[in-house]
């Protein structure tokens, strides 16, 4: 785990610019969120987050990232994350997980949130909400002198107290002039572990959760994430600071 000298710290007046950058991204997945309906493919979704990227004036944190695709990351069903925009058609009782990151003023900002296309049933409405929740305990215990593993540990308890499974393999992250910066930021793991957490540090808190078994595997196109046994799979991240008197969520 990162050594607390690793994270960076960041003024008042990054935050500020970080914050900026959020509410953009926020208001970017807002107008998104109308997009996911039954009948549209995921490439129809990307394109309209190049739309809105281009008309926010703000760049793609994704496209081009490791060579990656699309501006969106969009995971439907049994796919976690990392999803590629194509041809792929939502249907009703699907739950879809649209990732996206966006660059404003040389500061990145990530976000995901799923949801349900049409009526989907209980179990999986159960999952999304679930998921929400535990990235919310996660984001109260992103405080000052809290140690990073509380985040780790409030997430997994939610999750696992309503029977569903975290996934292990990916974390959420530091954020700022990098997408992905110190510290890496587990799903799972025993409280009061790691660094010590500081006003200042941003942090990309993103809980994976799935109905079935933990365990993933990474398709033959070398992004997609699936679940190992193929049921479905939930996923939210904010942005988050963390000051004095506790966290603000940037993403908003
Ligand atoms: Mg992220």
């Amino acid at each position: 785990m990162a050594d607390d000298r690793s994270i960076s710290i960041k003024t008042p007046e990054e935050i500020k610019i970080m914050r900026e950058a959020g509410k953009i991204l926020a208001e970017i997945v807002r107008e998104l969120k109308g997009s996911l309906k039954s009948g549209v493919t995921t490439r129809e979704i990307d394109q309209k987050a190049e739309e809105l990227i281009k008309a926010y004036h703000v760049e793609p944190a994704f496209k081009g990232y490791r060579g990656f695709p699309g501006c969106v990351c969009l995971s439907v069903n049994e796919e976690v994350v990392h999803g590629i925009p194509g041809g792929r058609v939502l249907k009703d009782g699907d739950i879809a997980s649209l990732d996206i990151g966006i660059i404003y003023n040389h500061y990145f900002s990530d976000m995901a949130i799923t949801v349900g296309i049409g009526s989907v049933k209980k179990e999986l409405q159960k999952l999304i909400e679930v998921t929400a929740e535990s990235l919310n305990q996660g984001i109260g215990q992103a405080r000052v002198n809290n140690q990073l593993s509380d985040i780790s540990h409030a997430v997994q308890k939610h999750v696992e107290a309503n029977h569903f499974s975290v996934v292990r393999e990916f974390v959420g992250h530091g954020i700022g002039k990098c997408l992905h910066e110190e510290p890496e930021i587990p799903n799972f793991g025993p409280p009061h572990k790691g660094p010590v957490l500081k006003e200042g540090m941003v942090f990309a808190i993103e809980p994976m959760v799935n109905l079935g078994k933990s365990p993933t595997k990474i398709l033959d196109d070398g992004w997609t994430v699936v679940t190992e046994d193929g049921k479905p799979s939930a996923h939210f991240e904010q942005t988050i600071a963390i000051w004095e008197d506790g966290p603000e969520i940037l993403t908003k």
